[in-house]
């Protein structure tokens, strides 16, 4: 278990667009256990390699249904609309509203350089669109309807 320092909103490694991957190699191997051991630690949903200081396209997620992997994801086909509450681990204690797709198809690359397609709708949807926005340099503040709001520590 190798949890990684996750950067935090002001790092400019976070606004640098991330680079094709191109071949599966033992130390990209080590980056996508690692991204999961800290995307696990840090009670997240996802977690896209610049945020743990990496540029390089890929993207660890789970929803609740198992971590799915995604290398050089595309989008192919977004459908809908979901109004709801995001947050990212790298703006800890922080949360705010963003529309998203309902539905998104994309194809990937998984662990072995196998091309899937993953269709996601509601919360992996979202997720989805959110990790593949950090490959781009950009962080979900950027879309926020009315500013961040602080989560309510539960007392
Ligand atoms: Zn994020």
């Amino acid at each position: 278990m190798a949890v990684r320092n996750i950067r935090q909103l002001g790092d400019s490694i976070l606004a640098k667009k991330c680079r094709e991957i191109k071949e599966i190699t033992p130390r990209l191997r080590e980056l996508i256990n690692d991204m999961k051991d800290t995307m696990y630690d840090a009670n997240g949903v996802g977690l896209a390699a610049p945020q743990v200081g990496v540029l390089k396209c890929v993207v660890v997620i789970d929803v609740g249904d198992g971590p799915i992997v995604l290398i050089n994801p595309r989008m192919l086909e977004s459908n809908g609309e979901q109004t709801g509450e995001e947050g990212c681990l790298s703006v800890p204690g922080k949360y705010g509203i963003v529309t998203r797709p309902m539905y998104v198809k994309i194809e990937a690359w998984d662990e072995n350089m196998e091309r899937i397609v993953v269709e996601g709708e509601e919360l992996l949807a979202r997720a989805i669109c959110h990790e593949m926005e950090h490959l781009e340099g950009h962080t979900y503040v950027e879309k926020v309807e009315d500013g961040l709001h602080d989560v309510e520590e539960e007392a």
